[in-house]
This record gives C-alpha cells, structure tokens and sequence, in this order.
C-alpha cells in the first residue's frame, strides 16, 4: 500500500529508524524530531510543515501563532464522503535529565532505539504528538491510500494550557467528524475525556511585627506520592498543602504559632507532595509544640499508610529572619482555607465504571507581601457540577472575608462519552475488520484540547487512536515502535470506513 509514498523517502543515511515499518511515518517522524519544537517556539517546525504542503499543491492557512490548517481533497470514490478533520500538536514537553545540557530553543532530540523502544537522549522524546504530526504528514504525502476529505488541524501551545486550541479559528473548518492522533494505547480507542477550570483564591495579606521571645521554624511536609491531579486524583493520595493545613491548625491552636511563609506545589497539574510554612512561636511552647506535631504527623501518616507511604512530617528549629508575620486574622483565614477547600475526588461516573467524574486539586499555594494565593484545578465531565465546586470557592471567600477574591482562568470545555457516535461505530468496526477483535473504549477525568473543538465546531463527532508510549512528560517516555504499523493499520482501515 505504501510502495508509492515510499518513493519519497531521502536517502537517509545517517538515519536512527531506518528499517523500522511503516518506513513512511518514522522518516516523518525522524525528520520532525530534528526541528527545535517546545511550546512557544513552533515557528519552524509549522513553517516546515507549511512548506511541506505546499510543494504538494495542497491549501494551507497558518494563523499568527502558527496554528496550521492543510487541507487535502477525497481520493476517488471518496469525494463527496464528509470530510474529516485529522488532529496532532506540534510542540513537545521539553525535559532533560538532571546534569544533561539540552539547548532545547536550538536542538532537536537525539533518537536511540533499544529493543522495542524509541527514547530520547537525556531528554523527553516528544512523541506526544510528534506521533500525531507525523502520521497526518504520511497521509497528506500519500497517493494511493482512499481518505474522504481531509482537513488536517495541527495546533500549538497545546502543552501549555491548550493556547494553540483556543486561539484557533473554527469558522475555517467545515468537517463534522474529528480524528484524533494522541491516544497511547493501540488495543483502546479512545471515546471522551472531563473539561478543566482553574480558580485562583487571593487573600490580601496584613502584617504584625513579630513578638519578643519567640524562636523561628519550618514544618514542612514532603515524601508525599504526588501524581497528575487528573490521571490519579481516584488513587486518594494524600496533598501536601491539605496535610499542612491540618498542622498548622493544630500549631496555632496548641502553641499560639504565627507564619511568616508558606509554599506548595509545583504547577497546576500535579498533586502537591510538598509543601512548608515558616513559623514562629514562644520559646516556651515549643517544646509542647512538638509533641503535638508528632502525634498529629503519627496519626496522618497511619491514614495514608497506603497510599503515601514515604510520608515525612518535620518541624524543624531554624533562623527564619521574617522581622513581621501574618497578621493572626488572616493567618487563621489561610489555614480555613486549607482545610475548607474541595479537595480530591468529588463525584465518580455512574455510567462509566471506576471514572471519576469531577475532582479538585488544591495545587499551588504561596504568598508575597501583598497577598496569599492558592490555586485549585477542577476537572469535571459535567460543566454544571464544575461550576459548582467553583461556586463554592467563591462562597469560601465571602465566609472568609478580609477582601478575600477569586477569580478563574483556563476553562475548558468537557467531551462526553456518546456510546450512540458515528466515530466510535466506525472505529470499532475499522478495530475487528483488522484484528477481529474487540478493542476497549475508554473514558478519561483528563482534560484534552480536544473540548475545545467541542465548542468551536457545534455538533463535532470525535475519536482518538494512537500506538503505544509510556511515561510521557518525562525523560522516561519512550515510543514502541512496533505498535506504530498496528495504529497505521487501524487508521487505514478507519478511513476507508468513514466513506459515509
Ligand atoms: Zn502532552
């Protein structure tokens, strides 16, 4: 089937992936991971792309922040089948191990193949989405595989907060039926996935001159398991700013503690596994202080034995060099806040089994001079009930007073299930026409750029496939590529089922 497309392959002689099937996609792929490409800095690659097209007499609409939009008639037989959008991202994570000096504005990723795999050199690999990208340029370079129309989408920023997605321009698209190409698993297709909003608590910030007599110290909170708040919020781990709220309760009602510092958290999308607050207390209580911590860090750490077993809780003597603390009022105003927030799973999908419908994660949490702020993520698949837990964010404010405010940012609408879609049934029938058997659909409390077209395009019928890869986001992730022809097959398959 690719004997013509194979036509355009280079000479590729200094080629990591030569030899590896279907030789169209990794020359793509090859060819893509040279070109510098994180978030924010898409500009060559989608030029190259761009380029690409336009050799081939294909239409190609790139917008100001390099979104691309190509599109490609039906081949014949196909010309009047619905068009089909095919959707990818051109920017990848950009991580490098710890003593790796990766130039990642200026260099593209050194590919290594061991067994089975294909990895990054020290660094992240980028197959989230190069994948995507270059299965839809082996698609738009062939000529002899059947396709309806296509309108391939490849967005950018989308590792980032989805920028590219909600900056693209969906009045340009007239397909009904989306395919996605940033699915990892290739025995699963992929069939909807929760909207996202993040809500940011600020708390102005008074302060009071710290007494005479007191020592300073940290409690800090750390070992925690952590996570992605959306892949693992149902593990019911333990977060670290929720533990240190409890403590801190506990140190102000026991010991009269004041704070001069708090911080947790690392970004909006991972359960915090630290967290600290520098406080300050009477010599005299101190003593008393750590006993009660010790029992308190004992008793929290038997609770989640299970779940966050490399649990530490310390309280530790130290020269904190805060002249003022947090004035008492809003210093016990943060702590409410702490322990008031939502936090973890919120409600679980009565129609799909074992999904977590809506969570949140209290994520982030730190102050300046001027104020406290603590920001939240709230993945739910039903807007309504992600309003809600936003709503009551707000309601915690009024109660808190003191000027207390929030406001929200990255909304992101949901993709629900549809077990009745025309993109499921073709993909389930395209799956057992080419392996004869039955492939999992699966559901994720993860929000995907993918809601966004949702709201551009009304009506859009959406599906996701994709081959295997692991520990993406890290300098873990690695590619199977012998999954890659399984994933091209189905996709084949699927295009030539989507004729109506
Ligand atoms: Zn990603």
């Amino acid at each position: 089937m690719i004997a013509s497309a194979e036509k355009l392959i280079d000479n590729r002689t200094n080629s990591v992936l030569a030899g590896l099937e279907p030789a169209i996609f990794f020359k793509f792929f090859e060819e893509l991971s040279a070109i510098p490409r994180g978030s924010f800095n898409e500009k060559q690659v989608s030029d190259h792309i761009a380029v690409f097209a336009r050799k081939r007499g294909l239409e190609v609409c790139q917008d100001d922040i390099w979104n691309l939009l190509i599109k490609k008639p039906g081949t014949p037989g196909y010309e009047d089948a619905p068009t089909l959008i095919l959707h990818g991202h051109t920017d990848i994570v950009c991580e490098s191990d710890e003593g790796v000096e990766h130039d990642f504005l200026n260099e593209g990723i050194k590919l290594r193949v061991e067994g089975d795999f294909i990895h990054g050199t020290g660094t992240t690999l980028g197959a989230d989405n190069t994948v995507g990208v270059a299965f839809a340029m082996a698609l738009l370079a062939s000529d002899d595989i059947p396709h309806p129309p296509l309108e391939v989408v490849l967005t950018v920023q989308e590792e980032v907060g989805k920028g590219g997605a909600q900056h693209f321009d969906g009045s340009k698209l007239t397909g009904k039926r989306l395919l996605d190409m940033n699915w990892h698993d290739p025995k699963s297709l992929f069939a909807g996935c929760a909207g996202d909003i993040s809500a940011r608590l600020k708390i102005p910030l008074k302060w009071t001159d710290r007494a005479d007599g007191q020592t300073g110290a940290v409690l800090r909170v750390s070992g925690l398991s952590s996570g992605h708040s959306e892949f693992d919020i149902h593990l019911e781990r333990a977060n670290a700013i929720a533990v240190l709220g409890r403590l801190l309760r506990l140190a102000m009602r026991e010991a009269g503690v004041s704070v001069a510092k708090v911080s947790g958290g690392v970004n909006r999308y991972v359960i915090p596994g630290e967290a600290e607050a520098q406080i300050s207390v009477d010599v005299s209580r101190l003593a008393a202080l750590k006993a009660a911590i010790k029992a308190e860090g004992k008793a929290i750490a038997a609770e989640y034995s299970t779940s966050d077993p490399g649990l530490k809780i310390s309280l530790t003597e130290a020269d904190i060099e805060a002249r003022s603390v947090f004035a008492p009022e809003v210093a016990k105003a943060m702590v409410n806040a702490m322990n008031l927030l939502p936090n973890g799973v919120q409600s679980r999908s009565l129609i799909v089994d074992g999904l977590v419908e809506s969570s949140n994660t209290v994520a982030l949490i730190s102050n300046d001079q001027d104020r406290i702020e603590i920001v939240s993520t709230i993945p739910s698949a039903v807007s309504s009930r992600r309003y809600n837990i936003v709503d009551r964010i707000r309601e915690l404010s009024e109660v808190i007073g003191l000027g207390a405010t929030v406001e929200t940012f990255a909304d992101c609408p949901e993709w629900p299930y549809n077990p009745d879609s025309r993109m499921l049934a073709a993909g389930l029938a395209a799956y057992y026409n080419e392996f004869g058997e039955k492939p999992h659909v699966e559901v994720s409390h993860s929000s995907l750029e993918l809601g966004l077209f949702r709201k551009k395009v009304p009506g859009i019928d959406m599906l996701s496939i994709g081959p295997e890869a692991f520990d993406v986001h890290t300098t873990r992730e690695r590619l199977n590529h012998s999954t890659v022809d399984s994933t091209w097959r189905l996709l084949k398959a699927l295009l030539s089922e989507l004729r109506t």
